[in-house]
């Protein structure tokens, strides 16, 4: 069953209404939601349903659903399971998600720093990775470091725009990370959009400003085979 995607128009809800529209062992479906379930790289959110009675449902973690726009909230074993059609009010771990909405904007900063192929990345809320097909010769860490910050100093507005299947097609260069599908869906691709840095599509979630991101920190460069030359990053605080 499709689920309103609310963080997709407005990363910043932290809270929102929604209503129960079914609940297995798989996990709790919602009519509309703010959990990013797990894609991209990104992990999927965490938090609490929290039901009419009060009771606090813990999510551990969110994944996408079987069908297009389809979300799993998914609870302790042993949690409770709520009834199809209750209204349930939706918190999200805000700072869990806040880390991983400027880690994974500094991913996309970063990309156009490093002007290699993707081949891989991650994000966690401590740090984040994207690898790289370079030689690790043409990877230094303060140089990847100073003008990353550089960039991120701009202080732009990232923005949001979307594009038919066919025109992403005709443009492949837009697709930067080998390992990760662009977000397709009904026909149309998300792109997010740095001014004067990057453009790529991605269905996760950024900042609204990249000077929200404060600075990164290179934690380590390595090789993890000839193809991936991992760079590490952290937020600088
Ligand atoms: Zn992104």
């Amino acid at each position: 069953m499709p689920t309103e995607l609310l963080f997709r128009e407005d990363a910043y809800l932290r809270t929102a209404d929604a209503r129960v529209i079914g609940a297995s062992e798989r996990g709790i479906e919602l009519d509309r939601t703010i959990f990013y379930p797990l894609g991209g790289g990104q992990p999927g959110d965490t938090g609490v349903l929290v039901r009419e009675n009060g009771e606090r449902i813990a999510i551990l973690d969110t994944r996408k659903g079987e069908t297009l726009d389809s979300v799993l909230h998914i609870g302790a074993p042993s949690s409770t399971r709520p009834e199809t059609g209750e209204r349930v009010n939706l918190e999200i771990d805000w700072p869990r998600r806040h880390a991983l909405m400027r880690l994974h904007t500094a991913l996309h900063v970063m990309s156009c720093v490093v002007v290699a192929p993707v081949t891989g990345g991650n994000i966690a809320p401590e740090k984040a990775r994207l690898d790289f097909d370079i030689d690790m010769s043409l990877l230094d860490a303060d140089r990847i470091e100073r003008e990353t910050n550089a960039l991120i100093a701009r202080g732009v507005e990232t923005e949001i725009e979307w594009i038919a299947d066919d025109e992403l097609d005709a443009r492949p260069e837009l697709v930067k990370t080998m390992s990760v599908q662009p977000p397709r869906g009904a026909g149309r691709v998300r792109l997010v959009r740095i001014p004067g840095i990057d453009l790529q599509p991605c269905g996760g979630t950024h900042v609204k400003n990249i000077a929200e991101i404060g600075g990164i920190r290179v934690l380590r460069i390595r090789s993890e085979g000839r193809r991936n030359r991992r760079v590490e990053i952290a937020l600088a605080g």
